[in-house]
């Protein structure tokens, strides 16, 4: 095990106070706080090795070249992928989704295929396909949940037919933090030779993924999310698959060969690569891979399970407390009575506390719950139980001002 007091040290803003408070900070499925290596890893790249990659034949261009490559191979040793060319720089996850929708949408779907996504997901794992329903003309099929919140694994069964082209859905859901048997899933649609998208954003920063046990087609996070950067994230693709699917956007790098006649494409993984990548935000990710590495992604699950639990037992003390789903992991979704989640939100936020409310990037979802909104508290590797026990005396004390 590890211990969260003294790994807090390690990130400076968990250090400062908000409105004279000191500041919870239990927003982490939002996105999560540096740790002074990943801080320090932007600056150092900025100052001792900045050069564009891959084109350069000059010392500082191939420092640069070198490290973004070795921070592919530490993602790519991080999810356990088959190749380092599997591993594809995007912006996150929101990007990794636009470019595979796009692209297998581009090159192997046509009017009338069906693509099989769930109701627990987030807008980016929605949005892109239905992009597709305008474009080509292709049937969002939904999986429904089950009473107890969770994915209906016979209606899933009974959605596919010989229209079924590709399901995309999310390893843990950012509304309600449970985790779903995505394996169970990816194994279903293989039987049909369909071909799955798993979105990693809220799964890959809590418990091991091995996208070679799963067995995914596509497993997409972001860097954000797990210690790192904003602006950089992963997709992680199955080589043929892959291959096989035309470029997303044009630019250079992604080439080969440009004549106005004819161009040719890279190869994996630039073919898919376009532009200027952000090294210093891959590099930088790499060095929050190798700190969650460090401390031990079981540890941290085990700490986070914990907090959950203990969360969840206190807050189920709560009168009229209402929490949805079946958590399992690190976020935790509630209403208050009748209490609008953004005041609730606004006034734990005085205490200090930052928590998120709203629809979470998961209108669908919260329209089949038939409410405004929900509080959403997530935890991270360095949340501590008297962060919790603070959260809940905070809504105790917001809930008696409500009466
Ligand atoms: N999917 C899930 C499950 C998420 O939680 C999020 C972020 N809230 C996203 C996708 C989108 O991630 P990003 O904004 O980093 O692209």
């Amino acid at each position: 095990m590890y211990n969260p007091y003294e790994i807090r040290e390690e990130f400076p803003i968990l250090q400062r106070e908000v409105y004279g408070k000191k500041l919870i900070y239990l927003d982490n499925a939002a996105t999560t706080q540096k740790p002074l290596c990943v801080i320090e890893a932007i600056t150092e790249a900025y100052t001792n090795v900045n050069a564009n990659v891959h084109r350069g034949v000059h010392f500082l261009s191939q420092k640069a070249t070198e490290q973004y490559e070795d921070a592919r191979e530490t993602v790519r040793a991080f999810i356990n992928a088959r190749h380092r060319h599997e591993v594809i720089f995007t912006r996150g996850t929101t990007e990794s989704i636009n470019l595979v929708a796009a692209s297998f949408g581009e090159s192997f779907l046509q009017s009338g295929d069906e693509v099989i996504v769930s109701t627990m997901e987030h807008h980016s794992n929605i949005v892109p396909w239905q992009l597709l329903v305008e474009r080509i003309g292709i049937k969002l099929r939904v999986i429904p949940l089950t009473a107890d919140t969770k994915l209906d694994v016979e209606a899933y069964r009974a959605l596919f037919n010989e229209k079924t082209r590709f399901v995309s859905i999310t390893h843990t859901s950012n509304v309600l933090g449970v985790t779903n048997p995505v394996k169970e899933f990816i194994n279903i649609a293989h039987e049909h030779n369909v071909p799955v998208l798993i979105d990693g954003a809220q799964s890959v920063p809590h418990k091991k993924v091995d996208v070679q046990e799963l067995d995914a087609d596509f497993f997409v996070f972001s860097g954000h999310k797990i210690y790192g950067p904003t602006g950089i994230g992963v997709l992680y693709g199955k080589e043929e698959i892959l291959n096989r699917m035309s470029p997303y956007q044009g630019g250079g790098e992604m080439i080969q060969t440009v004549r106005f006649e004819k161009t040719t494409f890279n190869e994996l993984p630039y073919k898919f690569e376009a532009g200027t990548p952000d090294y210093v935000g891959a590099i930088a990710l790499a060095k929050a891979l190798d700190f969650v590495s460090a401390i031990g992604i079981e540890n941290i699950a085990a700490h986070e399970q914990y907090l959950t639990r203990y969360a969840l037992e206190q807050l189920k003390e709560i009168p009229a407390m209402h929490i949805f789903g079946q958590p399992d992991g690190s976020a935790i979704s509630f209403l208050v009575g009748d209490i609008h989640p953004a005041d609730l939100g606004t006034l734990l936020d005085r205490l200090g506390i930052a928590i998120r409310t709203g629809h979470h990037c998961a209108q669908p979802l919260i329209d089949y719950f038939g409410i405004p909104g929900t509080v959403r508290a997530s935890f991270a590797l360095y949340n501590t139980c008297e962060e919790v026990d603070a959260l809940v005396a905070g809504i105790n004390r917001v809930a008696k001002m409500f009466g």
